[in-house]
């Protein structure tokens, strides 16, 4: 895998290999038309799961809540729910260690902010917490998987756990060693000129960015008015809210992966456990952060009810319609608006999705919002590129503000487009169907 001129990790490899059907590569790509979807993956690994949700997948129980114990969930940037599985595992002695994505020290020869490491301790684990917006791979973790003996787990967002799922059955190997999987929720994945810039607007170069935290926690704000920090290499930081940024809105897409357009999966409906925030009040109001979870092993279940019943982990027995609730615009994006985007022609690879395509019904203010998100994705890489090129962040800044307001105007009915549109009596803004 390597980097683009956009910023986004692609495989590489000879043209033969990209395009030979039979071999291994459609087999275990989780967007390739030929592998196996979520729901088969699911009913393979979860065969009696005791619910089964259109939205969920299969599933023993959920929850919301947040870590009790030690600072699980003050270093998190939710409730900390995910580091304390994952260190309980390790305490247990039921994994020897566990892949996830860590800050990289950007001042050697590697220079990438981030990357997928296993760790062997809960000290490591604790110091890798957080949630990393941005392109990793996991070609390194599974060389160590095949070649060091162990059972190991894995955490990752939902399109990298069908990944795992569909390696390892290639594989027998890491079937053998990958003992557990712990999904995280996700709504999609930025490119890594995201990171550059969030620094140009706060008047860096990403090459004097030494560490960046894209959620910072502040326990005093409500915990969705996302703060990124950069750490500078001189050891000065800075720091802006997401929503002072010109693609600091995440629901508009800036940066999004294309490959988000045409995921159906956001729950990680393939892990044994997956995680999220509960965006819903009051737990989004508050800025220590909350998780949900769905469990979906009943191994892992036992693990959580052990956790409780010792309040060492703070969590409540919830609906599959609340933790639907906590992700509302995301299931929108990747359910109604998958359907409506799977209607538009394509000439190349047509995505095998769980969702039907579809348009009818939906109100034309609607569609434009799903049109306008999948524009903005599309040409902020191009925009940032010529940018970039150019050595003229100004461009891409002026372009980004331009398209949020418009943004704005129509998902929130926000400034004199979005009162006008209202009053033309066009429904369907975001949240309001
Ligand atoms: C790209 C992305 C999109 C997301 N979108 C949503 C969303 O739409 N809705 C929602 O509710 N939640 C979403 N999440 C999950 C959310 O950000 C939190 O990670 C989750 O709630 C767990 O919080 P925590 O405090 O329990 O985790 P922590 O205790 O902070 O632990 C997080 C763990 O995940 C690992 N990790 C961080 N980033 C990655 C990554 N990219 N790949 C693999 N492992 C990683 C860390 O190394 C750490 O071990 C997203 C996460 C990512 C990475
Ligand atoms: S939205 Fe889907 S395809 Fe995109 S990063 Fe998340 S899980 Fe992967």
């Amino acid at each position: 895998m390597t980097f683009d001129r956009y910023g986004q990790l692609k495989p590489r490899g000879n043209h033969r290999w990209l395009q030979d059907r039979e071999g291994d590569f459609p087999r275990i790509c989780p967007f390739s038309p030929s592998a196996k979807n979520e729901d088969e993956l699911a009913e393979r690994h979860f065969p009696v799961a005791r619910i089964r949700n259109d939205m969920l997948g299969r599933f023993e129980a959920a929850f919301v809540g947040h870590a009790d114990e030690g600072e699980f969930r003050a270093n998190g940037s939710s409730g900390g729910m995910v580091t304390w599985v994952a260190a309980e595992l390790l305490r247990l002695g039921l994994v020897d260690g566990v892949a996830h994505v860590t800050a990289n020290d950007p001042t050697g020869s590697d220079d990438r902010l981030f990357r997928y490491t296993i760790s062997r301790s809960s000290d490591a684990l604790s110091a890798g917490a957080k949630s990393r917006y941005h392109p990793v791979e996991m070609s390194e973790i599974f060389d160590t998987i095949r070649h060091v003996p162990g059972r190991y787990a894995i955490i990752g967002i939902p399109c990298f756990i069908k990944a795992v799922r569909l390696s390892c059955l290639a594989d027998p190997i890491l079937n053998e060693r990958i003992a557990f999987t712990l999904g995280l929720f996700c709504g999609h994945m930025k490119s890594a000129r995201m990171a550059e810039s969030f620094a140009w607007q706060m008047g860096q170069d990403i090459h004097d960015v030494e560490r960046l935290d894209y959620r910072m926690k502040c326990p005093e704000r409500p915990a969705n008015w996302y703060r990124a920090q950069l750490t500078l290499r001189n050891g000065d930081t800075r720091s802006r809210d997401w929503w002072d940024l010109a693609d600091g809105d995440w629901g508009a897409g800036f940066f999004q992966n294309a490959a988000c357009n045409f995921c159906d999966d956001v729950v990680a409906e393939t892990a044994d456990i997956a995680f999220g925030d509960a965006w819903r009040e009051p737990y989004s109001a508050d800025g220590r952060g909350t998780n949900v979870l769905v469990v979906r092993s009943p191994e892992l279940l036992e693990i959580i009810r052990g956790g409780m019943e010792f309040k060492r982990i703070e969590l409540s027995a919830v609906d599959a319609p609340f933790v639907i609730s906590t992700q509302a615009a995301g299931f929108r994006q990747r359910r109604q608006g998958l359907a409506f985007r799977l209607t538009w022609p394509r000439w190349r690879l047509r995505p095998r999705k769980r969702v039907i395509a579809a348009r009818r019904g939906l109100r034309a203010r609607r569609m434009m919002i799903y049109a306008m998100r999948y524009a903005i994705s599309l040409w902020s890489h191009r925009v940032f590129w010529l940018a970039r090129l150019l050595r003229w962040p100004g461009l891409y800044l002026v372009w980004a503000r331009s398209m949020l307001t418009c943004y704005h105007s129509l998902a929130y009915s926000r400034g004199a487009l979005g009162r006008m549109l209202d009053r033309l009596g066009a429904s369907g803004a975001e949240g309001h169907d």
